[in-house]
C-alpha cells in the first residue's frame, strides 16, 4: 500500500546565488572562476527528475511560505538576522564563516527555505500527508544561533521545530542527520535541552572540523541526548545502515519522539566532490526504509525530510528519487546510472576501525535508553 508523501519545492530556491567560486574556493589568482559547489544544480536537476520520471504524480504538492521574524529569532539572535537581512537588501555578502555566501534577496530566500521545512511538518502534524520531503534551498544545519556555517544562513529545522513547540503542536522531536558532515547547528541549538534528541552520523573531522566527536553528549538536563557517530573515510551503504539499525533505532524507539525530523544531505554520495563516503542510491533508500519504519513504530509514521547537502549534480537526483520511493512505497522505472561504477564496489562491507566507532555509539543509544523510560509528563 503506498503512502501519501508531501513534496516541497519552490522554484526560488534555485535563484538562491552563491558567486562564482571554485568549488570552495573564492576566485582570484590562479583560481579561473566556477560556480560554487553549493549551486542549483544538484537540487534543481532532484526537482527536473522527479517531475520527468513521475514521480511528482505519487506526491502531495505542499506549497511553502516564507517564516516569519518571530520564527526565526527562536532560534537566532537579533544581531545574526540584522546582519542577514542588510546584507542582503544591499548587494549580498557571506553568513558568518567566510564560506557561506549569498547574494541580494537571501534573505528572503533563506526565510522560504525554513518555511518549506515547517509546511512539510505541519502537513504531517495535521494528517494531510503520511510523510513528507522538503527539498529546499539554502540549506540549514551548520547555523548556529548567532552565525551562518557552511553554505547555511538559518537553522530550517530549529526554526520548524521551535514553531511546533510555540504552539503546543509537538513536545518532543528525535533528529537524525546523514549529510556528511556534522550537525553542529542542532547540537549547538539543543545541548542543554532534553526534549530534542539529535543524532548525527557524519564523516569524521570533514566540516567543522572542530565538532562531532563521540564524547559530545550534551550538557546539564539535556546530557545523553546528543549522539554522534564520526565515520572514517570510505564508509558506505553497510556503515550506514548499520548506524541506522544499530545507534537510530534503539535510541529514538527510547526517547518516543512526536516527530522525526530527517537531515537528508546527499553528500555521502561516492560521486560527491566534498564527501569521502561511498554511500550509493540504494543506501540512501535503504535508511530511508528503515527510518519510515522506525517513525510507523514510534510516532504514527510521522517524520519529514529536510534537504540539506549534496554536490553531485550527476547523482544527487536519483539518491532522492530512491528516498521519495521509500518514503511514499511507490516506485519509478528510473535506473540509477552511477550504479554502473560504484554498485558493485565494495561498499556495503565493515571494516574493523568502522565496527568500532558505530558500536560506541551504540552503546551511548542503549545508555540513553537506560535513562529515559517515560515520555516526559503530558
Ligand atoms: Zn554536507
Amino acid at each position: 500500500m503506498s503512502r501519501n508523501t508531501g513534496y516541497i519545492w519552490h522554484e526560488q530556491y534555485a535563484w538562491h546565488d552563491t558567486g562564482t567560486h571554485a568549488g570552495v574556493f573564492p576566485s582570484g589568482g590562479y583560481i579561473q572562476p566556477l560556480a560554487n559547489f553549493e549551486s542549483p544544480e544538484s537540487k534543481a536537476r532532484m526537482a527536473g527528475l522527479i517531475e520527468v520520471s513521475g514521480m511528482i504524480n505519487n506526491l502531495t504538492r505542499i506549497p511553502a511560505t516564507p517564516v516569519t521574524d518571530e520564527d526565526l529569532l527562536r532560534v537566532h539572535t537579533q544581531r545574526h538576522v540584522d546582519s542577514i537581512r542588510s546584507q542582503s537588501d544591499a548587494t549580498g555578502g557571506d553568513a558568518g564563516d567566510g564560506f557561506s555566501p549569498f547574494g541580494r534577496g537571501a534573505f528572503e530566500l533563506a526565510k522560504l527555505a525554513a518555511g518549506g521545512t515547517l509546511a512539510a511538518a505541519e502537513a504531517v502534524l495535521a494528517g494531510k500527508v503520511d510523510n513528507a520531503y522538503a527539498l529546499v534551498r539554502p540549506p540549514g544545519h551548520h547555523a548556529e544561533p548567532d552565525e551562518g556555517r557552511g553554505y547555511c544562513l538559518f537553522a530550517n529545522v530549529p526554526i520548524t521545530i521551535e514553531s511546533l513547540r510555540a504552539r503546543g503542536l509537538v513536545e518532543r522531536v528525535a533528529i537524525f542527520d546523514y549529510d556528511v558532515h556534522h550537525g553542529n547547528g542542532a547540537q549547538k541549538i539543543y545541548w542543554e535541552d532534553p526534549n530534542v534528541l539529535t543524532i548525527s552520523v557524519h564523516q569524521d573531522r570533514l566540516f567543522p572540523l572542530d565538532s562531532g566527536m563521540a564524547d559530545e553528549r550534551g550538557g546539564g538536563a539535556g546530557f545523553g541526548t546528543n549522539i554522534n557517530v564520526p565515520l572514517p573515510a570510505g564508509s558506505g551503504d553497510g556503515a550506514y545502515w548499520k548506524v541506522v539499525d544499530e545507534v537510530a533505532i534503539p535510541a529514538i524507539t527510547a526517547f518516543k519522539p512526536d516527530l522525526i525530523i530527517v537531515s537528508s544531505g546527499f553528500d555521502p554520495s561516492a560521486y560527491d566532490p566534498l564527501g569521502r563516503m561511498s554511500v550509493t542510491s540504494e543506501g540512501f533508500r535503504g535508511m530511508a526504509e528503515r527510518l519510515v519504519s522506525l517513525a510507523e513504530d514510534v510516532c504514527g509514521g510521522k517524520i519529514v525530510f529536510s534537504h540539506e547537502g549534496g554536490y553531485s549534480p550527476v547523482h544527487v537526483p536519483f539518491c532522492g528519487i530512491a528516498v521519495l520511493e521509500a518514503l511514499s512505497d511507490t516506485r519509478t522505472d528510473v535506473q540509477d546510472p552511477v550504479n554502473f561504477s560504484v554498485g558493485d564496489s565494495p561498499t556495503r562491507e565493515l571494516y574493523p576501525w568502522q565496527d568500532e566507532i558505530i558500536a560506541h555509539s551504540a552503546e551511548l543509544a542503549k545508555a540513553l535508553g537506560m535513562v529515559i523510560t517515560d515520555p516526559a509528563p503530558q
